[in-house]
């Protein structure tokens, strides 16, 4: 049984308020870091490593001639680099920005922490318990009827002390609370935090096992079997696929996870359809990390429309996006 405290802290990217697409109604989001895939796809690169990272952001960097380059001061590995001086988008005067060797970067922050633009800036910060739910508890008079927090990632299951205790508090003053999850996280624990969750919000994203791993990084049998585990227990889904054309939007594919999701029975309220984009893209280069699915387009209306009739033909609730 893992001990109640709201002392203890968890690392996260992000809090979002207004959030429409993290569940039912308006809800707040907390996006904690850290997550055991490397799904091709990820739009948030941010949430996969448990460390800091370092963004860097060249279109904001002001340049030496107005800041005087602090972050090149402080940094003690030799990895901001000064570029060749250019013209400014606006005015006359000539801009000498900076930017960063990924190899030689110690991820110290250092210069993170001197930017005066934020042109660099680290991503992750620590929040206890009580700190997120004061912040998410400020949002309460938008919730409604349906809305409430989600717990998201990252995978949330990677903290769970921290989620564990949050899901409990924010359930125990009222607020109804969704955890985004890629089930990819021991049984025991889906088990403990179940009387706290109203909703999962659960990641299929591959029915093969060697196409999940070599599309996510590890296989799928137990993100499969704790679904199982979720509904016999008593759990609500809403099961979120990702579809991405050339990796997983081919019909014996689709039609094989709209059959897993039938005999999950009436635990599945919701399954979402989610076509593949590539806006996370730009948050690759900022990381200094290679985008490694240039070759994939969107799937259009009528794919997206063939792909949920699959599953409503097997009367499952479902929607696109
Ligand atoms: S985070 Fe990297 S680039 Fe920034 S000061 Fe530290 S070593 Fe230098
Ligand atoms: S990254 Fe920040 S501190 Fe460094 S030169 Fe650009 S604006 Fe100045």
């Amino acid at each position: 049984m893992t001990p109640k405290t709201e002392n203890v802290t968890g690392r996260i990217y992000d809090i979002q308020g207004f959030a429409v697409h993290d569940g039912p109604g308006v809800r707040t989001t907390v996006f904690l870091k850290g997550c055991p895939l490397r799904c091709l796809w990820c739009h948030s690169p941010e949430s996969q490593r448990s460390e800091y990272d370092l963004s860097y952001l060249a279109v904001k960097c002001v340049g030496k001639e107005l800041c005087g380059a602090p972050c090149v001061g402080v940094c003690q590995s030799g990895a901001l680099i000064e570029c060749e001086p250019e013209k400014a988008v606006t005015g006359d005067r000539m801009v000498t920005k900076v930017k960063v060797d990924r190899e030689r970067c110690a991820e110290c922050l250092r210069c993170a922490g001197v930017c005066p633009s934020k042109a660099l800036s680290a991503s992750g910060r620590e929040i206890s318990v009580e700190e997120a739910y004061t912040r998410i508890n400020k949002d309460r008079f938008v919730f409604k009827k349906d809305g409430g927090a989600t717990i998201s990632g990252g995978e949330p299951m990677g903290q769970f002390e921290f989620t564990l205790n949050l899901a409990r508090k924010l359930k125990e003053n009222g607020i109804g609370v969704c955890l985004d999850t890629t089930g990819y996280a021991p049984p025991e624990q889906f088990l403990e935090i179940l009387e706290y969750i109203d909703l999962f919000l659960y990641d299929i994203k591959h029915m093969d096992s060697k196409k999940h791993r070599s599309f996510t990084g590890v296989p799928n049998e137990l993100i499969l079997s704790n679904a199982r585990l979720l509904a016999e227990n008593g759990a609500s889904l809403q099961i979120r696929v990702p579809v991405i054309p050339k990796l997983n939007a081919g019909m014996e594919n689709l039609e094989q996870t709209a059959d897993f999701c039938a005999r999950l029975g009436g635990a599945v309220k919701l399954v979402q359809l989610l076509p593949y984009h590539s806006m996370g893209r730009s948050k690759y280069a900022r990381l200094g990390q290679p985008y490694r699915l240039s070759n994939v387009e969107p799937p259009d209306e009528a794919f997206m429309e063939r792909a949920l009739e699959v599953f409503l033909s097997r009367g499952l609730p479902g929607k696109i996006r």
